[in-house]
């Protein structure tokens, strides 16, 4: 995990947090009690936000429980980083052969392949040969050689969607060919949405939850009052609020991705980790950031990730076609600042009321 991401990652909650506290300031101490507790996670940063009345000891539990279950599928189940996940077992078992998936997996993967149709093949877990030769795999070690087509076509040659056959009801996968699977993408809105159900079991109906900038909202904080995300500038410094938008007491997930905290620069090009599938090599375009919201936060994970393969042309249109809410910044053309595009659904989210 590099440094870069972290920040990342840290930044929407820290914005958040900030919020937060200005809130308890204007209006004190309230019948119900905001608890807070976070760590590490997937090689970034979580934190999480129960409304809740409840004695401060069942908070403490939650908290362990959450610590747990966060902890399980990662290293148990969706890590590249760890020897012995599902993911690397599969990522190191032949072809041809069914292999038997947990159900976490089995999810992950059925909405990876449908988010990799829905958007072309813009999404596709199965770059992962590719993310690691550009540098930003487990290793994380920036090439000071840039691959060559050669080198490039070779990857692309274990690299596709099709070679997944998954049977959602029998929990199987087989690969059809010598596919190495990267979920970088989708995991961590699919942590959020486990937590998310993992709270709405247990009756919690307000609620703020971020993995590595993606977030599942509900409900009010005390006082009625809506959370407030806020989307950062895109740019390598310290967080800065771009914009900020209103939850509404709606039941949302939101996923960000963008091309300015996990890169590297190689003779004066810009490399980031978002890799278009179709060229084998990092996007070049000038969509800085996506933000996406949805009902699922691994769907909105993988469409974020999409769209910044896509870049602001044809992903704005996908999202307009499928009516998703989306909000695009763009870099301006030979000089500075950034153009915001965003769909009517995003825009419900943009006013207070
Ligand atoms: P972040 O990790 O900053 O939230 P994303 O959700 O966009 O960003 O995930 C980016 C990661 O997904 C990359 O670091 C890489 O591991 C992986 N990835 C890169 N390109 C693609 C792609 N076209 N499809 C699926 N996953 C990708
Ligand atoms: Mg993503």
């Amino acid at each position: 995990m590099n440094e870069l991401l972290k920040r990342h990652s840290v930044s929407l909650g820290f914005l958040v947090i900030l919020l937060v506290s200005l809130y308890f300031l204007q209006s004190g101490p309230s019948a119900n009690a905001i608890h807070e507790f976070g760590g590490a996670t997937m090689g970034t940063t979580y934190s999480v936000k129960v409304v809740d009345d409840r004695e401060s000891a069942s908070a403490q539990l939650l908290a362990l429980e959450i610590a747990e279950m966060l902890k399980s599928l990662d290293r148990e189940v969706m890590s590249t980083y760890s020897q012995d996940s599902e993911l690397t077992e599969i990522n190191k078992a032949a072809i041809n052969e069914k292999l038997v998936l947990s159900t976490e997996m089995t999810e992950v993967l059925s909405l990876a392949l449908d988010v990799n149709a829905l958007t072309e093949g813009a999404f596709d877990v199965t770059v992962g040969p590719l993310v690691n030769r550009w540098g930003f795999g487990p290793e994380q070690r920036h090439p000071t050689r840039i691959p060559d087509q050669a080198e490039i076509d070779a990857l692309r040659a274990r690299i596709g969607s099709q070679y997944l056959a998954v049977d959602k009801t029998a929990a199987t996968l087989l690969k059809k060919a010598d596919v190495y699977i990267d979920l970088s993408g989708i995991a961590k809105g699919y942590a959020v949405d486990q937590l998310a159900n993992y709270l709405d079991g247990r009756g919690y109906t307000s609620y703020f939850i971020e993995v590595g900038g993606e977030l599942r909202i509900k409900g009010y904080k005390p006082g009625e009052q809506t959370w407030v995300p806020a989307i950062e500038t895109p740019m390598d410094t310290a967080p800065q609020v771009h914009n900020i938008f209103y939850a509404k007491g709606e039941s949302i997930a939101v996923a960000g991705s963008g091309d300015y905290r996990n890169y590297f620069d190689l003779d004066g090009v810009h490399y980031s980790h978002e890799i278009d599938p179709a060229t084998g090599r990092p996007v070049t375009h000038n969509l800085a950031a996506v933000y996406v919201i949805d009902a699922s936060a691994a769907r909105a994970d993988a469409l974020a990730t999409a769209f910044m393969v896509l870049g602001t042309q044809r992903g704005f249109a996908l999202a307009q076609r499928i009516g998703l809410a989306a909000y695009f910044i763009s870099k301006r053309e030979g000089q500075e600042g950034f153009d915001d595009l965003y769909t009517s659904q995003f825009a419900h989210y943009l006013s207070p009321n």
